[in-house]
């Protein structure tokens, strides 16, 4: 199934180490685990491995991040709007199921 086949290349895109989506610039370690770019800036080694980061970026995966769709942040509220890496945060901001959100967290 087209969802299936989507999760899978999804799990790919996340960042090991925060789970966030990776989008362009991907970095990677000296060893090849590739992460996003605040937790590059933020550690000093790999927190995978801790081998020293290098200077080059994962370029077949940032291709990768930029034809995917992803899904909103409040598909969990019924959104089922997918979303270029470049669209996810504008859409956040405006999203109509953000709403949501507040009702779910109100049930026990
Ligand atoms: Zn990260
Ligand atoms: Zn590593
Ligand atoms: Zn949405």
């Amino acid at each position: 199934m087209e969802e299936t086949f989507y999760k899978d290349l999804l799990i790919e895109l996340e960042c090991p180490i925060c789970t966030s989506y990776m989008v362009p610039p991907i970095r990677q370690c000296s060893t090849g685990h590739s992460v996003c770019e605040s937790c590059r800036n933020k550690l000093q080694k790999c927190a995978l491995c801790q081998s020293n980061f290098s200077d080059s970026r994962n370029i077949s995966l940032e291709g990768l991040a930029v034809k995917m769709r992803y899904p909103c942040a409040y598909r969990v509220s019924g959104c089922t709007a997918s979303l270029a890496y470049n669209e996810r945060e504008g859409h956040k901001l405006n999203c109509r199921y953000k709403l949501f959100i507040f009702v779910f967290t109100i049930v026990p």
